[in-house]
């Protein structure tokens, strides 16, 4: 069994979709021990691919599909790029020229539009009527003496229809009289997908085609190319699209606008641009934008949280369990169950799945994920993460933490405390307003330069002693208190916090806060 997985260096990274049908490809590779294939398609010269196929590939890597063969790894189907495959895309348009299976065409755009127009107005079916054909080297020679630049076509069959079984689509049959002569090669010698595709999967020993099934329709002109060039059949499965949240048109990375007035989504992107802010990272639709694996990767998902939510898009078990680990998943993917109904993308599932995957990760696992968010973020030194800190705070959070960049929400724990930063509105209401809760928090503040020994438990018992010798509840000092030591008011266990910022920086830090009132 061989596969692949063929993406374009469009410079667009690794798309939602693309990651999925490259994970049902490296799944069914590794269900049958066969090899997963890496192919570049670029035909379509492009300057920069190096620079465009970087983020597919570390897409790819950082989701952990290892790919066989490809880009890097090598293999002995190169080269796996297809603008060095020059050579037997020119063996096969010429073997297809003499198979009288294509020909040297040379009409001009306008020309065609004007046949076409033509049979339209005639409510035809518009049929190329062959007219800049070269049948032989002469004509070919005078049109080039015209001024022409041919093209070469295949030459379709006008009659009955080709049929295939495809491994999600079941039987399907195309009428070959809705093609048209299509181009596989440009006036300039470069060639197109149609034909590059099939010499490669054929070349590559390719066994099954699984890819997106917006590919369905250009299987029946492959199978064409493949039967003339005396090839073999692979094996077809379409896999169905992913579609935006809520509805079945094909997810683009070009909506995210639209996409942004649907709840789910914007919660998802919202929550990944405020970190994307703090570490500094650009943040345009281009560059960051949740239809993209890297979106995923810069905030601090973990990446089998992705897979496993790749792989419901379009795969199911009968029982209908979700949660797989890997070795689950090469157990039993298979594509007879992969369905036909386009999948939704669906923001709170992913979130959902991220959350089961993050609670499972160990103390010291998520004390390593996080810390480099805050060395991102400025907070602390490379190399220099308060340890202790930092896995105090994993330890209160809990649940609240769902991507690692998530930490952030906790900055205040390593700003210094001069450079604390306060919410404006919540200083206002916590410490301005109410008239005693300066007064208070002052007097409170000389019972905590005492308090013995400094931890929660203690913590507590000091700040309950000390409002219930003034018939005073909790609320009266502790929303003061929070503001003044985190900025803010809202956080986890108030007693937790004081602990883990140490006496001297709560006291620092409620005077500096006094100060401010
Ligand atoms: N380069 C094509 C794409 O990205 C590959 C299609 C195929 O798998 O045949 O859509």
């Amino acid at each position: 069994m061989r596969v692949r997985i063929a993406p374009c260096p469009t410079g667009d990274g690794a798309h939602i979709g693309l990651a999925r049908t490259a994970l049902f490809n490296w799944l069914f590779a590794r269900r049958h021990g066969g090899a997963f294939v890496l192919r570049v398609d670029d035909t379509d010269r492009q300057r920069n691919v190096d620079e465009a196929l970087a983020p597919i590939l570390d897409g790819f890597r950082w989701l952990g599909m290892d790919w066989d063969e490809g880009p890097e790894v090598g293999g002995d189907h190169g080269p796996y790029f297809q603008s060095e495959r020059g050579e037997h895309y020119a063996a096969a348009v010429d073997a297809l020229l003499a198979a009288g299976a294509a020909y040297r065409d040379y009409s001009t755009p306008e020309e065609l539009a004007e046949e076409r127009q033509a049979a339209q107005a005639e409510g035809e079916r518009f049929i190329y009527s062959l007219r800049w054909q070269a049948g032989t080297d002469d004509d070919a020679a005078r049109f080039e003496a015209e001024g022409r630049r041919g093209v070469v076509r295949l030459e379709m069959p006008r009659e009955g229809s080709c049929r295939f079984t495809d491994h999600v689509r079941g039987e399907v049959e195309f009428e070959w009289a809705r093609e048209q002569d299509h181009v596989i090669q440009r006036a300039d010698g470069s060639v197109l997908y149609n034909l590059a595709s099939v010499v490669d999967d054929h070349l590559m020993e390719i066994s099954h085609v699984i890819r997106a099934e917006e590919h369905l329709s250009n299987t029946p002109r492959q199978i064409f190319v493949f039967e003339a060039l005396g090839y073999p059949l692979p094996e077809f499965a379409h896999l169905p699209a992913v579609a935006e949240p809520g509805s079945k048109t094909k997810l683009s990375k070009r909506k995210l606008d639209k996409y942004l007035k649907n709840p789910d989504f914007s919660k998802l992107y919202e929550h990944g641009l405020a970190i994307a802010e703090a570490i500094g990272l650009e943040t345009t639709p281009e560059t960051f934008n949740p239809v993209v694996v890297d979106f995923y990767r810069e905030v601090g998902y973990l990446p089998d949280a992705l897979v496993n939510y790749l792989l419901l898009l379009g795969w199911s078990l009968d029982d209908k369990t979700e949660i797989l680990d890997r070795e689950t998943m090469f157990e039993h993917f298979s594509l007879e169950r992969v369905g036909k109904a386009s999948a939704s993308f669906d923001p709170l599932k992913l979130l959902s799945f991220q959350e089961h995957y993050m609670r499972r990760l160990s103390e010291d696992e998520t004390v390593a994920m996080v810390a480099p968010y805050l060395v991102a973020a400025g907070l602390v030194e490379e190399g220099a993460a308060p340890e202790t800190r930092v896995r105090a705070i994993v330890r209160a959070a809990g649940d609240r933490l769902v991507v690692a960049g998530d930490i952030l929400e906790y900055a205040e724990f390593f700003v210094d405390d001069a450079a604390l930063a306060y919410d404006e509105a919540a200083f206002d209401k916590r410490l301005r307003q109410p008239e005693e809760a300066a007064g208070l928090l002052a007097a409170y503040r000389e019972r905590l330069a005492a308090t013995e020994p400094w931890t929660v438990a203690s913590l507590e018992a000091s700040l309950r002693d000390f409002v219930e010798e003034r018939g005073l509840k909790l609320g009266a000092v502790i929303h003061a208190l929070r503001v003044a030591v985190t900025g803010k008011s809202v956080g986890f266990g108030m007693f937790e916090i004081l602990e883990i910022l140490g006496r001297e920086a709560c006291l620092a830090r409620i005077d500096r806060a006094l100060a401010r009132v």
